[in-house]
């Protein structure tokens, strides 16, 4: 078929999204596969308390494992997993995945897990969430969930609740991605976070733009009088950490400190980033 776009030409629509689809397709077909087939697996990517130069803990970032075509960054599948259903099985892997491997790291360590906006939707969150820790044994205050605004845009009142009965479990709660949102403050009103986390295309563009640096430094103040700390996303230079260090950011992370790694690895880089974290 064949429609004007009124200008006495002709666009064909339906070849284009006949690929769309059938690529959308296989990319399910090969989702479904990957969970049973154990295609993911979780990264890890230090966080830095900056005022103390210590090592708060790390991120959990999902990785897939693709037969064919390798890794597959986030972005590419986590909307796909989240349209199709499978982001409550997934999810509630990499929950238990990441406090298993976090209960074997030293000291006070911490793991943050992302949540998706779906994960919220799902009754058992809470129940999964604390069945993970009462089978990994982790400390709940070393676990934090991760959520970005848009999980408080949908469905205020349940969500808030969801948070609630989280924190009653012990675990901490981090705004991530703070200042992208349509209304971030008054998302600040609506639940006590127990961190927040700056955006890093506020950090990217610091250096050469006087306003993204002025918002670094009034949610780092901000976050001084509600008493959260502040972490900056996507440190890639020292420069860009001395300047969010004087922002009055508490914590960084980012390239510079360390890319997501395998959990495996961890225990290598340990000492690599000590060093840098006790001269950062
Ligand atoms: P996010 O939670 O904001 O994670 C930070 C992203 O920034 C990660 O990308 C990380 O690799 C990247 N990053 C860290 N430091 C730097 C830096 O210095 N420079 C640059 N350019 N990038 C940096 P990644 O791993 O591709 O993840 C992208 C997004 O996908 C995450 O953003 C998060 O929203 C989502 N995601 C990742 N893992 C999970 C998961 O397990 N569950 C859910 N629901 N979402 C996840
Ligand atoms: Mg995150
Ligand atoms: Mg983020
Ligand atoms: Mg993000």
């Amino acid at each position: 078929h064949a429609k004007a776009d009124g200008r006495g030409t002709f666009r064909f629509f339906e070849p284009d999204m006949d690929e769309q689809l059938q690529a959308r397709r296989a990319l399910e077909v090969d989702l479904r596969k990957a969970m049973t087939n154990g295609e993911f697996e979780l990264y890890y990517q230090p966080q830095i308390n900056i005022q103390r130069s210590e090592i708060g803990g790390f991120e959990a970032l999902l990785r897939w494992h693709h037969p064919e075509r390798g890794l597959v960054p986030p972005a590419e599948f986590i909307p796909v997993i989240e349209d199709t259903g499978l982001i409550s099985p997934l999810g509630d892997w990499i929950i238990e995945q990441a406090c298993r491997e976090a209960s074997t790291w030293p000291g006070e360590m911490r793991v943050a897990v992302n949540l998706s906006p779906i994960q919220f939707r799902n009754r058992g969150l809470v129940q999964s969430v604390s069945n993970a820790l009462a089978s990994s044994g982790l400390p709940p205050h070393r676990l934090e969930l991760e959520i970005t605004e848009t999980v408080l845009l949908q469905d205020n009142e349940m969500t808030v609740s969801t948070l609630h009965q989280l924190r009653r479990l012990g675990v901490r709660i981090a705004m991530d991605d703070f200042g992208t949102g349509y209304s971030s403050l008054s998302y600040l009103r609506s639940f006590p976070f127990d961190k927040i986390k700056i955006d890093q295309s506020f950090v990217r563009e610091m250096s050469q733009r006087a306003d993204c640096l002025a918002i670094v430094q009034s949610v780092a103040n901000l976050g001084a009088s509600l008493g959260m700390p502040t972490v900056a996303e996507g440190i890639e230079t020292e420069d860009q950490l001395r300047q969010v260090q004087a922002a009055g950011c508490t914590d960084a992370q980012g390239y510079y400190f360390g890319r997501p790694k395998p959990a495996r690895e961890l225990v290598h880089t340990l000492d690599a980033l000590k060093n840098k974290v006790r001269v950062a």
